[in-house]
């Protein structure tokens, strides 16, 4: 798969401070790229950025092939950054249209703005004023808006935030829709791994600005395996013990808490093992490592 974007050592400084630090990413035509961090990590700056809205203080990105900063680059971007600009007491078809005329929208524009309402679900709102739409209405128009003039990239800074189950699953659905059958690539931020690993193709952790972690969702998921915990009242014995048996790259707490990798098909033989070199086990299970878990621990130890 070729590249669509391509980020090269992207800065963004604030009163001399990097919020954005030397962000190199790819993002594969056709993808849908997570990028994940905790609020004020950085995702919103990034998003500005490549959206044309601010400029980095250094780096730079270029879009299939071509160097930042043309009309016809910006024309090809479709964004929905913090709130989309409504206006309120017209209707959803109405601020589509408002949009279409910007955009100079050419040939059937009533049949244009229909598809962009059936494609976000808004095909039955009829002319109910934006004021009276709820959040996830807002936010599915706010998708339409930014798919006017059929953008091939599609920015959307956390557009799950705040929503309800039913609105994060009616936004997830479209982003598949989207992305399946109008070939959109579309960048996507959250700080929920979890509602975005349904999705995503791709992924990158940003922590205070710097890229943590990246890689495919699959390979994600492969880093997110099983592992074994055991737990001790006696941690200084237990690295010993462990180190007589072999284990030297595991995960210690920093209390009384160790997760080792392999061993999952024979977890008795490990216990036997460390038991035989006194290490002095509470208990010793095999956990699941959850997406969030993950997130938190990769930014976690991007911090120390
Ligand atoms: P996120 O979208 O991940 O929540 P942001 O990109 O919005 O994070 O913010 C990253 C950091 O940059 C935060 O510490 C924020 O306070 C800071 N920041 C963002 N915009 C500005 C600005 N215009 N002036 C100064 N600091 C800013």
């Amino acid at each position: 798969m070729s590249e669509i974007l391509v980020t090269n050592n992207l800065c963004k400084a604030y009163n001399k401070k990097n919020v954005v630090e030397n962000v190199t990413i790819s993002i594969p035509k056709g993808s849908i790229y997570g990028l994940i961090g905790r609020n004020g990590a950085g995702k919103t700056t990034i998003m500005k950025i490549l959206a044309g809205m601010i400029k980095p203080t250094s780096g730079d990105y270029s879009y299939d092939g071509q160097k930042n900063g043309s009309p016809e680059f910006f024309g090809k971007i479709g964004s929905l950054l913090e709130t989309p600009a409504f206006v309120p007491t017209l209707s959803a078809h109405d601020n589509l249209k408002l949009k279409c005329i910007a955009y100079g929208v050419k040939g059937n524009v009533e049949a244009y703005i229909a598809d962009l309402l059936n494609i976000v679900g808004l095909g039955n709102v009829g002319s109910k004023k934006v004021s009276n739409f709820s959040l996830g209405m807002k936010q599915r128009l706010g998708i339409a808006l930014a798919l006017v003039g059929d953008p091939e990239f599609l920015l959307l800074d956390e557009p799950i935030n705040g929503l309800d189950p039913q609105g994060i699953a009616d936004i997830r659905n479209l982003i598949k829709k989207l992305n399946s059958e109008k070939g959109t690539t579309i960048l996507i931020s959250s700080h929920i791994l979890e509602e975005l690993s349904k999705v995503m193709t791709d992924y990158a952790i940003i922590e205070r600005g710097i890229i943590v972690d990246s890689g495919t969702t699959g390979s994600l998921h492969k880093k997110c395996k099983d592992q074994v915990v055991i737990k001790t009242r006696d941690a200084e014995g237990m690295k010993i013990a462990l180190q007589k048996v072999g284990i030297t790259d595991y995960e210690f707490d920093g209390r009384g808490s160790f997760r080792v990798d392999g061993y999952l098909d024979n977890v008795d033989e490990l216990n036997t093992k460390l038991v035989n070199e006194n290490g002095k086990i509470n208990s010793i299970f095999i956990s699941e490592s959850n997406l969030e878990e993950y997130f938190l621990e990769t930014i976690s130890r991007a911090r120390k």
